[in-house]
């Protein structure tokens, strides 16, 4: 770490050595840091890491409170933080969480952006995102192999399982965003991202998730359509507002096979740039005069979901990705905002009612080569799993490591256990050199109540019952993981999810194989139970196949 207050340079330690009394206190420190590594965060100075305004820590003091508590603290204890500020240190014991994490919560009555903003600015809350503020983002790449499955599935859905000949149009090549353009060409499809800031583009281009760039619309549609006549996978990122470009492609009678978004509309303050306005003016409006500045944001808002609208009146396939953009249009005055469905209802529940979803590992080691040897290991593991060991394949050729070298995939109930001991015996035999963490995003099965995403039209009604993400914290602590979160407004925006996080270290010890096997069963064994409990018949057969224990599950 090095430089001034403000233009600080922050990097996770990658050597054998540790600097904290335990592997588990190392490896909060490690990935604190590693969120905020300029390879990784969006923005490190503000320590913003991605989606909005999701931050790792409340301000650069708490920061810094943080890693000095974690490098005093005992295997035994347990710190506490609140917010993104370390607030206490407890005796516990060696097998309860070395970290307890709340992010951004609000009494539900008091849970609007408004509130939230004011009692940011008195200095009393931070915005946590998922993995911002439980220290386990990773990069694009994290987003890389949900966006992957999403796009898969749609087309396995709609196009006889390839987006071979078909494109795409989306919005936003922010943090998670910027997954988009390689997920598409991955499943041979042609991408078109419009971005209002270049520079966001421009880091995709670097880092090869994007191939070309233009800000001249015609030239974009050039290399689109003739990508797609010659059905040739291609990602162009077009420098321009999505809520000037979508409804110019209406009136061009230009209308995509799929269209999406990933702007970051869920927070129309610091997320979305309104129409008619430059990046500095919208940052000079934003700063004068907040107010007027959401009621632009939100009006464009209207015209952009219109426009995703009229395409879809017209024959193309239309989600929401998860960006609450249809809250914030319906807000402005579009009832028929929800219209098109979100992606997890579309695409993704089948795989929540299997206990499958987003499961992540990082070298704490800094060496690629470990990463590429759990590779190896999840082949040899799953060899039977076709699309696995595509995607391990793939990645391993096209995706470039942001910070800490870390990968991804999404395993089903009982895959996960085992992976996480087969990852626990390769660093106990040394043939991985630093021990691994193994995480996920809150977006999963059993750990998010977000009826706008995550549980929109839940078979039996339950969308806004957040009882799950709260046991799914709860338990994920009692079987021993290494650090556990809870937070609010991930995703969609304040007011309207609620959801979990769990860590847990791998670092070759018995103790830690006890661990893996009980928080990597309970985690996901938990979205299988959510899951039965809404009624889905896949996962009632989850359930009974796997012996979980439902006292009320119906026979
Ligand atoms: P980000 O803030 O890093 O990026 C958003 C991008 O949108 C920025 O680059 C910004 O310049 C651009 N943008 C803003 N207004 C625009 C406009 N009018 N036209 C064109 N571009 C515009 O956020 P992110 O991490 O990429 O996340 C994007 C959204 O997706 C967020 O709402 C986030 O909560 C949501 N999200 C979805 C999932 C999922 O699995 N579906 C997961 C995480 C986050």
């Amino acid at each position: 770490m090095s430089g001034s207050r403000t233009t600080r340079i922050v990097r996770a330690p990658r050597d054998t050595h540790l600097s904290c009394k335990g592997w588990q206190q190392e490896a909060a420190l490690r990935m604190l840091m590693n969120n905020l590594d300029p390879e990784v965060a969006e923005k490190p100075e503000q320590l913003i890491v991605y989606g909005g305004a999701g931050k790792a820590a409340r301000d650069w003091e708490a920061f810094d409170a943080i890693v000095a508590a974690l490098r005093r603290l005992e295997s035994d204890e347990t710190l506490l933080v609140q917010s993104g500020k370390p607030v206490g240190i407890f005796r516990t014991h060696p097998d309860a969480p070395r970290v307890l994490i709340a992010n951004s919560l609000l009494v539900p009555a008091w849970a609007t952006w408004e509130k939230f903003w004011e009692l940011e600015a008195m200095g009393l809350t931070m915005y946590g995102q998922m993995t911002a503020g439980s220290w386990i983002y990773i990069g694009t790449q994290g987003i890389l192999q949900g966006t992957y499955e999403t796009f898969a599935a749609c087309a396995a859905q709609r196009f006889g399982g390839t987006l071979r000949g078909r494109w795409v149009l989306t919005g936003g090549c922010g943090g998670m965003g910027g997954a988009q353009p390689l997920a598409i060409t991955i499943n041979e499809g042609v991408a078109l991202v419009v971005e209002v800031d270049p520079a966001r583009i421009r880091r995709r281009l670097e880092t090869g998730y994007c191939d070309r760039m233009t800000a001249d619309l015609d030239e974009a549609l050039a290399w689109v359509e003739r990508a797609v006549a010659e059905r040739r996978p291609l990602s162009v990122g077009l420098v321009g507002n999505a809520a000037e470009v979508f409804p110019e492609l209406v009136r061009r009678g230009r209308i995509p096979d799929v269209v999406t978004d990933q702007t970051s509309a869920h927070d129309p303050l610091n997320g979305y740039v309104p129409t008619g306005l430059g990046l500095d003016e919208a940052a000079e409006l934003r700063r004068r005069d907040p107010e007027e500045y959401v009621r632009r944001a939100r009006a464009s808002i209207k015209v952009h979901v219109q426009a995703i609208l009229d395409m879809q009146g017209r024959g193309a396939v239309a989600f929401d990705y998860g960006n609450n953009i249809r809250q914030q249009a319906r807000e402005a005055g579009l009832e028929r905002a929800f219209d098109y469905p979100g992606f997890v209802p579309a695409f993704i529940r089948p795989l929540f009612c299997e206990g499958r979803g987003p499961f992540r590992w990082v070298a704490l080691s800094g060496d690629p080569a470990d990463i590429h040897r759990i590779d190896d290991a999840v082949v040899e593991t799953f060899p039977d799993d076709e699309r696995l060991v595509r995607w391990i394949q793939t990645a391993r050729e096209k995706v470039a490591f942001q910070g800490l070298p870390a990968r991804i995939c999404w395993l089903g109930y009982g895959e996960r256990a085992r992976m996480g001991l087969v990852i626990n015996e390769l660093v106990r035999r040394g043939e991985v050199k630093a021990p691994v963490v193994i995480g996920r995003d809150h977006l999963d099965a059993g750990s998010v109540a977000s009826p706008n995403r995550e549980t929109e039209g839940m078979r039996d009604g339950s969308d806004a019952i957040a009882d799950w993400p709260i046991l799914n914290a709860l338990l994920n602590t009692a079987a021993g993981a290494t650090w556990v979160s809870v937070h609010h407004g991930g995703g969609v925006g304040i007011g309207y999810s609620l959801h979990a996080g769990m860590v847990v270290v791998a670092d070759g010890t018995d103790d830690a194989a006890r661990r893996l096997q009980r928080v990597l069963t309970c985690d996901p064994g938990l979205g299988v139970v959510r899951h039965a409990d809404a009624g889905y018949d896949r996962a009632v057969e989850t359930a009974r196949r796997a012996g979980i224990d439902m006292p009320m599950l119906p026979r």
